[in-house]
């Protein structure tokens, strides 16, 4: 069995959400949305150690309002975020230690449930590189710059990838190192492994596993909770 790290990200800004407090401390129900993200990860046997990523200026309340209220004993250490998200996700890295496979997931996505942590580390194992995601309901159209439709791909070839990620630790951890000395910028983690060559395995995630990005999400995030007696 292999040790397995879980970083989890709090650290954006969350503009969309148009509110003063950052989104990942808004409650849902009668909890914080990061309450219910570090949970899933804590009840889950297979995740050994849990780095949480906060906002300059937000570390204390994260670890008086959510690690020790709720007492949550897997996380090791909160540590300051940096300005973009692979910022964040390259700190968390390096502040996790003896580390096999290591799990990057949104602070945002409260709904992540035990069946997607365990295969995110089930598929790292076998194959270095995944992440969870689902099949997009909708037409996509690739837009040009003038606002008309350029293409429409397959809809049987898309996938809407979520979190969390999970890959070998060292593999992840060269490749962020990589990208960040040639500037690259990127919006996940898959994309950091796939620019040097790695192939990422894909799986099936869920519709309830949400990113609360804007105020609608919050009425969204409430009849998912209600739906599971959450
Ligand atoms: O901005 P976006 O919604 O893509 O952020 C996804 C996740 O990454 C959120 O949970 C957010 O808190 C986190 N993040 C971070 N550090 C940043 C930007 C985003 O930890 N600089």
């Amino acid at each position: 069995m292999s040790r397995n790290c879980a970083i989890i990200l709090a650290a954006g800004k969350g503009r969309r959400m148009v509110r003063s407090i950052n989104k990942q401390y808004l409650n849902i129900n009668e909890y914080p949305i990061l309450y219910y993200t570090i949970k899933a990860f804590t009840k889950c046997d297979c995740i050994d150690e849990i780095i949480v990523v906060a906002a300059e200026g937000e570390v204390d309340y994260c670890r008086e309002e959510i690690v020790e209220k709720y007492n949550f004993l897997k996380v090791k250490d909160i540590i300051v975020g940096g300005k973009e998200r692979q910022d964040s996700v390259l700190k968390g890295l390096l502040a996790v230690s003896n580390c096999e496979i290591v799990l990057i997931h949104d602070g945002a996505r409260p709904f992540v449930n035990e069946s997607i942590i365990k295969d995110a580390v089930f598929y790292a194992n076998l194959y270095g590189a995944t992440a969870c995601g689902v099949r997009p309901k909708d037409t996509i159209k690739i837009k040009d710059s003038s606002g008309f439709s350029l293409k429409t791909p397959k809809r049987e070839i898309l996938f809407c990838v979520q979190t969390p990620q999970a890959f070998r630790y060292n593999l992840i951890l060269s490749c962020h190192k990589k990208i960040n000395s040639d500037g690259i910028k990127v919006t996940d983690d898959t994309m950091v492994v796939e620019q040097y060559g790695n192939k990422v395995f894909l799986y099936e995630g869920s519709y309830d596993n949400i990113k609360v990005t804007t105020p609608e999400d919050l009425a969204i995030g409430k009849q998912i909770l209600d739906k599971n007696h959450c």
